[in-house]
């Protein structure tokens, strides 16, 4: 019988060491291998930057959690994309992305790649026909995210797929945001998922780190023949903390979206919150979607407020509990502003964000606090606790 997912997520690629029965395996932290006459290898491993045991582990584990069969451990998102793209795409080749992609990946693409001849074009995936009109015969990758950063929307993963096959290109999917506790896009038809580590799967805010998995066996050679050429993989420590991380993934999942549901229910009853992004909420227009395709509505929440940039700013100062930084996905709760933080490289582009946007990463604390937290900061900036008409 298939195991289930927090089972995978504490064992897969994690067997006690044969050695020693450490329960945890153990981090290698070494660069070289002793071999056994010229090419002996014990159990392939001969530098590790091609091979790591503990790399290998987290490998197995990722390619566990996401239903694929090759999974590699980056030691960024940004490089994983990077490996990614630099793999599949080819001078002239053209990228179709989401229309609020995550502000690096925009960047990656339209400032660094463009140089190599890449080229791309935003579009709403979720419109069928515009997808349809923004694909060339040169589109080697359509570029999915969902839920999307900052603005929670909703892309159907088959729909995607389907249009990206029927092109020849292919589904890329960052599944940074739902994490494959709640979503598994490999199953959903995509061809590869991209993580940034750094976020959900790392979950403690103390490791950065990318991913990508496949279960295109081709593909998964090609990718980790250039994982090792260019070069940019994980360090053993890093591994080891994502693999530690990995182990609660599906209780910390579960905390995530409880909290995110009564913190997205608590802004929607205000009058000086003018919209809640969150995809859990019945009125997203993504909500059904949402609800097929994932088995939670995940922990981030986007908000926008009635008076606009200075009361956005404003809010974002003034939580106690939520503190103002960057990133997301770690157990503590987290605020900031996308416009000027996360996405300022997107500003003056198509995928410019809001100015009166906050964003949220709802944490695992105890709900009362992070609510009482949030209803101090914005009484602060003098808004009105009524509920909307
Ligand atoms: C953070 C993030 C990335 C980039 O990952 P890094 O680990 O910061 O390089 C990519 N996609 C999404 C959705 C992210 O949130």
């Amino acid at each position: 019988m298939e195991q289930g997912f927090s089972t995978r997520a504490i064992h897969a690629g994690q067997e006690p060491d044969p050695a020693t029965g450490a329960v945890i395996p153990p981090m290698h932290l070494t660069t070289t291998y002793k071999q056994d006459g010229v090419g002996g290898l014990r159990g392939g491993y001969e530098y590790s930057r091609s091979g790591n045991p503990t790399r290998n582990a987290l490998h197995e584990a990722l390619a566990a959690l996401e239903e694929g069969t090759t999974a590699l451990a980056f030691a960024s998102g940004l490089a994983a994309e990077d490996t990614l793209l630099r793999t599949v795409c080819r001078s002239g080749d053209h990228v179709v992305l989401g229309g609020d992609a995550y502000g690096g990946t925009f960047r990656l693409i339209s400032r660094v790649l463009s140089e190599w001849g890449l080229e791309h074009t935003p579009v709403d995936l979720d419109d069928a026909d515009a997808l349809r009109a923004a694909i060339r015969p040169t589109t080697r990758v359509v570029w999915c995210e969902t839920p999307s950063n900052p603005l929670l929307n909703i892309t159907d993963i088959e729909r995607t797929a389907a249009v990206a096959h029927e092109a020849g290109a292919l589904l890329v999917v960052d599944n940074t945001f739902a994490s494959p506790y709640l979503q598994r896009p490999l199953t959903l038809g995509a061809d590869v998922v991209v993580h940034s580590t750094t976020k959900y799967l790392g979950g403690h805010s103390d490791v950065v780190g990318g991913a990508l998995v496949t279960r295109d066996a081709g593909l998964g050679e090609r990718l980790a023949y250039n994982h090792n050429a260019m070069g940019a993989v994980a360090s053993p420590f890093d591994s080891w903390l994502v693999l530690r991380s990995l182990k609660t993934l599906g209780v910390r999942m579960d905390r995530h979206c409880a909290n995110a549901a009564r913190v997205a229910e608590f802004l929607a009853g205000r009058s000086d919150v003018t919209a809640v992004l969150y995809p859990g909420l019945p009125d997203h227009p993504g909500h059904e979607t949402a609800a097929r395709q994932m088995s939670g509505f995940g922990g981030m929440i986007s908000f926008r407020l009635r008076d606009g940039e200075d009361a956005a700013l404003a809010v974002c100062e003034r939580t106690r509990l939520f503190t103002l930084a960057e990133s997301l996905g770690g157990v503590e709760s987290l605020i900031e502003h996308p416009h000027r933080m996360t996405h300022a490289s997107a500003a003056g582009s198509p995928l410019e964000v809001p100015s009166d946007l906050v964003r949220l990463s709802v944490g695992i604390e105890d709900i009362e606090d992070l609510i009482s937290d949030l209803e101090q900061a914005l009484a602060t900036v003098g808004g009105s606790p009524r509920a909307r008409g």
